[in-house]
């Protein structure tokens, strides 16, 4: 008995340490960070690109086609036939931007096609001008498409008040005005700045790629959060595409595929797993920028086109 008598004093003890360690685990759950609860996380988010449906699953759950129209500099009837051409072309998605001043225009453009809305994934963005006032931006942007919903909102730039817009548009999400929410122009450092500060991580990035300016540590550390990377100038922007059409190495690419140097661009950046959204009012460039889902890039062509970066940016954000 003397033998055992030390452990059985003890037995009081542990109840109470047990009890203790189970009153903590407790209280931890009644007091949830709410900041943490309502963070939908991106860890695991798988975003390669499904080639069959030529779509990409965003963390928020919806489903974006991985080529689409840029709108930027179309204006009034030349963005309405250009949306409505991309659209009988095939495309399901259209890009545009409060600054490029055609989102009447694209609503316009969409109506018009006969394609249901629910069919075409729809982006724009706000500017840096509208953050302090984005819940108002963002029913305006409503009222200018005239639409029920936009499938994607970005903000354009890093900027003053880009927190307080981006907690609006998270706002705007919770109220179903807008599906998905993202970034332009935010690299490394200032996504990790930013993120922190915000609750939904970014769906997607939208920032210039092109062969010239590749950016692939960008792409890598996007990925690695589960956020879609999504090339501007994907041919290299205005003024800049006729040096990347004639580079020899895209031409003699495009030569053995019997594609035009454009196709090649554009299938490089989609099997590099980025999205493109090239911009053109012709309705033939436009359905040849479409035009890229019956052939493939070798492993060797990838490289080749790869090893053309020259981190040359063609414009200065
Ligand atoms: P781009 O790289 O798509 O090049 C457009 C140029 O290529 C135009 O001159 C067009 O006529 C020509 N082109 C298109 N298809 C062609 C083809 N098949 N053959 C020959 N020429 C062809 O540049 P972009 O349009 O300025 O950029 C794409 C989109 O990205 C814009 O429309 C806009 O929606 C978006 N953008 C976003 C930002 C941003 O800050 N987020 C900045 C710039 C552009």
């Amino acid at each position: 008995m003397k033998k055992i008598l030390p452990f059985l004093m003890l037995i009081p003890l542990l109840t109470f340490f047990i009890a203790c360690g189970q009153q903590e685990e407790t209280s931890n759950e009644s007091q949830p960070d709410t900041k943490k609860a309502t963070v939908k996380t991106t860890e695991n988010h798988d975003t390669t690109f499904d080639f069959e449906k030529k779509s990409v699953m965003l963390n928020s759950g919806y489903e974006m086609p991985i080529i689409g129209l840029g709108t930027y500099s179309l204006l009034e009837d030349v963005a309405i036939n250009s949306v409505e051409s991309a659209l009988a072309s095939g495309y399901r998605k259209i890009d545009t931007a409060k600054i490029y001043g055609n989102e009447k225009e694209v609503g316009e453009g969409i109506r018009n096609s006969g394609v249901p809305r629910e069919e075409i994934f729809v982006t724009t963005k706000l500017y840096m001008t509208q953050y302090a006032e984005a819940e108002q931006a963002i029913d305006d942007a409503l009222k200018e498409f005239d639409l029920d919903y936009i499938d994607l909102m970005l903000l354009h730039h890093p900027g003053d008040h880009d927190v307080e817009a981006y907690q609006a548009m998270e706002m705007a999400v919770e109220e179903g005005k807008l599906r998905s929410i993202g970034l332009s122009n935010y690299y490394i450092e200032e996504l990790d700045a930013f993120l922190p500060k915000v609750t939904i991580v970014p769906a997607l990035i939208q920032n210039e790629i092109h062969p010239y300016y590749q950016e692939n540590p960008v792409i890598d550390h996007f990925k690695e959060k589960g956020i879609v990377m999504e090339a501007w100038y994907p041919l290299g922007g205005r003024g800049h595409t006729r040096e990347l059409f004639e580079n020899e190495t895209i031409a003699k690419i495009a030569e053995d595929h019997d594609r035009s140097p454009a196709q090649i661009i554009l299938r490089w950046h989609l099997q590099k797993g980025v999205v493109a959204i090239p911009g053109s009012s012709n309705p033939d460039h436009i359905a040849e920028n479409i035009n890229i889902f019956d052939f493939e890039l070798t492993d060797a062509e990838m490289k080749s086109i790869n090893a053309l970066d020259r981190n040359e940016k063609h414009d200065w954000y």
